[in-house]
């Protein structure tokens, strides 16, 4: 076979470039197969992958605001990732959340890990399936306030493919949460994970709506860079409950009655939506495996995205399959697994 048909293909497969698993069977079928192809294949590679190095990245904590030192380190296939707080091994899952209030800490044995979110939305964002994140401290470091640095380190770690297979979720029926003030809902979705998230503030903050298909590419572009956001009239009764001990001008956007008063004011005019939905990034990671389906918000955060994940397990709303394998072939293979990424 010439190289003409897969080159033809690439046209159709932004993935192609990068590795895609089946080019080699469409060498072999194509054109025939192309159509059928396209429908099946995905962006990136539909095999797990993890980081190529270790980076490490030290910084302070935005709740307890204490200085943390975080490595971040390959895995193998099917680990997950899993966060090592001094010894102890805490599983990166909506079922060790154990407090959910303005960040997302996760707990096991008696150890936990704050803050957990941007890290794991970059980590889910640029597809880093399997990662041992090591921390000598009990919180991520904020660091600017957004996944800027993690995604940096990441890059800087570089992605290494592994020998197995992508799991995902797929959502097969809708769920919905709510808290009376706001709500979250899960349903299906052809091939993506969708993203559309509201929010509505006082001003100055006002109501902001955003919505995307999540991908590395859109993750970088419209998410990564927005900041964690503040009022200014709410810090001393969050300092009161231990929160917001380590927030500063450096690592939140702070909004005082007129304004953000950081001196180069908000990257975005709606930063804070972008990063309500990269909170949401985050969050819906602890599902284990990437989520195909919409996602939809209103007033949201994190404890409606965790009771969101946990109400669509507890439905049998979230079915496993293999990515780039079609669905209806994927979901019986995949389902004898699905405890390992549930
Ligand atoms: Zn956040």
């Amino acid at each position: 076979m010439t190289g003409a048909p897969a080159l033809r293909f690439a046209i159709f497969c932004p993935g192609f470039r990068e590795g895609c698993a089946i080019r080699s069977d469409l060498r072999r079928h194509a054109p025939r197969a192309r159509r059928t192809a396209v429908a099946l294949c995905a962006a990136t590679p539909p095999t797990q992958q993890t980081v190529g190095r270790s980076v490490t990245l030290v910084g302070q904590g935005v709740h307890g605001g204490r200085s943390a030192r975080l490595t971040i380190a390959p895995a193998g296939a099917d680990a997950g990732v899993v966060f090592n707080v001094g010894g102890a091994a805490i599983e990166a899952h909506w079922s060790r959340v154990d407090a959910s209030k303005l960040r997302t800490r996760l707990a096991e044995g008696g150890v936990s890990v704050s803050t957990v979110e941007h890290l794991m939305a970059a980590l889910a964002a640029l597809r880093i399936d399997n990662a041992l994140v090591l921390l000598d401290g009990d919180e991520i470091p904020a660091m600017d306030g957004s996944a800027r640095d993690f995604v940096s380190a990441i890059d800087e770690a570089g992605v290494v493919t592994l020998p197995a297979r992508r799991r995902r979720w797929r959502v097969v029926k809708s769920t919905r949460v709510s808290d009376g003030a706001g709500w979250a809902e899960l349903r299906p979705a052809k091939a993506a994970l969708h993203l559309d998230v509201e929010i509505a503030f006082a001003s100055p903050v006002g109501r902001q709506r955003l919505s995307l298909d999540l991908t590395p590419e859109t993750f970088r572009r419209e998410l990564a860079d927005a900041r964690s956001f503040g009022f200014l009239g709410d810090a001393e009764r969050l300092w009161r409950e231990n929160l917001a001990l380590g927030a500063d001008l450096d690592n939140t956007l702070v909004f005082g009655e007129r304004g953000a008063i950081n001196p180069r004011g908000p990257r975005f005019a709606d930063e804070c939506v972008r990063h309500k939905m990269l909170d949401v990034v985050g969050d819906l990671a602890l599902a284990g495996a990437p989520i195909i389906g919409a996602f939809r918000s209103y007033r949201g955060g994190h404890a409606l995205n965790i009771a969101l994940l946990e109400a669509a397990a507890r439905d049998g709303a979230l079915t496993p399959e293999f990515e780039g394998v079609r669905h209806e072939n994927s979901t019986a293979a995949a389902r004898s697994l699905s405890g390992a990424i549930g």
